[in-house]
C-alpha cells in the first residue's frame, strides 16, 4: 500500500491503481500515457479530485461503474460524471444531494482510448440494471465496479433477476482477459472465480438457514465454495426472476 496522505492505493500494475476508502471501498484509476479514467467515486468523503490531479498529469474521465451510494458519493468533487444511460436512475435514486456536476451519456460497446491503452466498455447487467465494466485489453484485466464481487448481491433498487445474472457471467466469462477487480476488495482474481458464481447460481439455496436480513432486506445468502474460491450471492425472492420471466418462487 502506497500514501500521499490523501488515500492509501495499491499498484495493480504500474498503471492500474485500486484507491482505498474507508469501510473496503475501492475506486480504480487507470492511466494511459494520453489520458486516464478514473472509475467510481466512492463515498466521497476526502478530495478525490485533488488526489487524481496530484497523480494524473494527462486528461481524465470519471465514470461510475453502477449507481450505488458508495460509488457515486464523491462525484461531487468532479464537473462531468460518465454513466451508462440505463443507469441514471439509479443513480438518482441514491444520490443524496442536490447534483452539482454534469452528468454524460457512456456507451456499452463503446471504447475508450488512453492513448497506449484501450478500454472496452461492456455490460456486466446483474448487481444493477446498468452495471459496466472496464476491459483493459493490453492488461488482460477487467475493471467489473460491484458486478463480480465475491459477496454479490442481487437485491435494491435497479438489481436484476437471477436468470438475468447467469446470462451476464456465462457471456462475460467467455471474454478474453485473464483476471478482474472489485469494487470491495485490493485482490487481483483469476477470471476462473467467476465459475464459482455459475456454479453458484446452478445450486442455489434457498432454504430457512440462509434467510438473513442484508440492510433492511430479508435477503437469501447462497454460498459454494471450490478449488476456484468461495461465492456468495445474496438475494431477494423478488430477484430470484423478474416479472417477464413468470413466477419461479
Ligand atoms: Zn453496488
Amino acid at each position: 500500500m502506497q500514501n500521499n496522505n490523501l488515500y492509501e492505493y495499491k499498484e495493480i500494475r504500474n498503471n492500474i491503481w485500486q484507491i482505498a476508502e474507508d469501510s473496503g471501498v475501492y475506486c480504480t484509476l487507470i492511466k494511459g500515457n494520453e489520458m486516464a479514467i478514473l472509475i467510481d467515486t466512492g463515498y466521497g468523503h476526502r478530495n478525490l479530485r485533488e488526489f487524481v490531479e496530484k497523480n494524473v498529469s494527462t486528461p481524465y474521465m470519471v465514470i461510475n461503474s453502477h449507481g450505488h451510494p458508495d460509488h457515486i458519493g464523491g462525484n461531487h468533487w468532479f464537473d462531468t460524471i460518465y454513466a451508462v444511460k440505463e443507469e441514471w436512475d439509479v443513480i438518482d435514486h441514491f444520490e443524496e444531494e442536490p447534483r452539482n456536476y454534469e452528468l454524460k451519456e457512456i456507451q456499452t460497446g463503446s471504447q475508450i482510448s488512453l492513448g497506449n491503452l484501450h478500454i472496452d466498455i461492456i455490460s456486466l447487467a446483474g448487481h444493477t440494471k446498468g452495471s459496466i465494466g472496464f476491459w483493459v485489453r493490453e492488461e488482460g484485466i477487467l475493471v467489473a465496479g460491484d458486478a463480480l464481487n465475491e459477496n454479490l448481491w442481487l437485491f435494491n433498487y435497479g438489481a436484476l433477476s437471477m436468470k438475468q445474472l447467469y446470462g451476464t457471467l456465462n457471456k462475460t466469462i467467455h471474454l478474453d482477459f485473464d483476471s478482474y477487480l472489485c469494487g470491495h476488495s485490493d485482490q487481483e482474481y483469476k477470471k476462473e472465480k467467476m465459475l464459482t458464481h455459475i456454479r453458484n447460481i446452478e445450486n442455489l439455496k434457498t432454504d430457512e438457514e440462509t434467510k438473513q436480513n442484508t440492510i433492511g432486506f430479508e435477503t437469501y445468502c447462497s454460498s459454494y465454495e471450490d478449488v476456484n474460491g468461495k461465492s456468495e450471492i445474496v438475494f431477494t425472492i423478488s430477484n430470484l426472476c423478474s416479472e417477464e420471466e413468470g413466477n419461479c418462487t
